[in-house]
């Protein structure tokens, strides 16, 4: 029997098995392997024929699969004689492309709300994290290596190396939370030494986690570096002036900050960050573990943040 299975497209989201033979039925097996987190995907379908036949499933982003097939002819009392399974045949799907990471920007920014000022970035961390840099890196902060918090298929995680920062204001006083799931110590610089004219910024993911909030992740990176690189073929590149969750704009000769107020953003930052250009010290607030992000598992049911090629 000749059945032919299409892994489909350049995007690698989808596949379609047909099969040209008359009088025969097929049956598709179709599994998500070595991601324990991804559900086990059993697909089974006997289709009549004859009319070529067309299955189509959507699959997962940055997932394996492995898929077989197997074919029944009819005979001539009437009963069906089933072939073996065929050879398995392993694949893994790409990421999420610019095409739907710009989707899902364009979901992000239905609910970013209005704009709110901010002045500096902050990154909370352990006193330890600090005495680290301090006594091991030459007072700067490295990039590291994101995690798989956020999109299951966004090209960042497990890739981008970058620092994390948060921007959030409290809308009564116009400065950072006290509160942190990050750590006691916190490492505050003015907005203006990370984000400027020099710097590219880009959307990288949205997404929640079970609860009301959605997060954003921006990546800011200095023009022409490393990071700027990677983010340029992967990510979709915002304007730095006009954009809904973060924007820097001068205003007589001062350069001003606006950032969401609806959304929880995450901003990585691709370069070292010498703590010389900041200041480092306790917060009074509580370190609020459950609002932590990391390797945070996106809720793939809400219809907020995910867009549909993944399902
Ligand atoms: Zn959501």
């Amino acid at each position: 029997p000749t059945v032919l299975v299409f892994v489909g497209g350049q995007r690698l989201t989808n596949v379609y098995v047909e099969s040209y033979m008359l009088s025969k039925m097929f049956t598709c097996r179709m599994a998500a392997s070595h991601l324990p987190d991804v559900p086990t995907k059993l697909v089974a379908k006997a289709v009549p024929l004859p009319m070529t036949v067309r299955g189509h499933w959507f699959l997962s982003p940055r997932t394996e699969y492995t898929v077989a097939v197997q074919t029944a002819s009819k005979q001539v009392d009437g009963d069906y004689v089933v072939s073996e399974w065929s050879e398995i045949i392993e694949f893994c799907t790409a990421d999420y492309s610019k095409v739907h990471l710009t989707q899902l920007l364009e979901k992000a920014e239905v609910i970013a709300g209005r704009m709110l000022k901010l002045s500096v970035f902050y990154r909370n961390q352990h006193k330890e994290y600090f005495d680290y840099i301090r006594e091991h890196h030459g007072n700067a902060m490295q990039p590291s290596v994101k995690d798989n918090s956020g999109s299951h298929g966004s090209p960042i995680s497990g890739k981008l190396e970058g620092i994390f920062f948060s921007c959030n204001t409290e809308f009564n006083t116009g400065k950072p939370p006290q509160d942190s799931p990050y750590g006691r110590y916190r490492f505050e610089v003015a907005a203006e030494k990370l984000f400027n004219p020099n710097t590219n910024l880009y959307f990288g993911d949205f997404y929640c986690m079970y609860t009301a909030y959605h997060y954003v992740i921006l990546v800011i990176a200095p023009v022409g570096s490393p990071g700027d690189e990677f983010c340029k073929q992967r990510l979709p590149q915002l304007n730095i002036k006009d954009n809904k969750f973060l924007t820097c704009d001068e205003e007589d000769g001062v350069m001003v900050y606006h950032h969401a107020q609806d959304v929880i953003l995450e901003v990585i930052y691709t370069d070292p960050v010498d703590l010389s250009l900041g200041t480092v010290a306790e917060i009074t607030g509580h370190q609020l573990m459950s609002l932590s992000t990391a390797n945070a598992k996106k809720d793939p049911s809400c219809k907020t943040c995910n867009i549909s090629v993944g399902r």
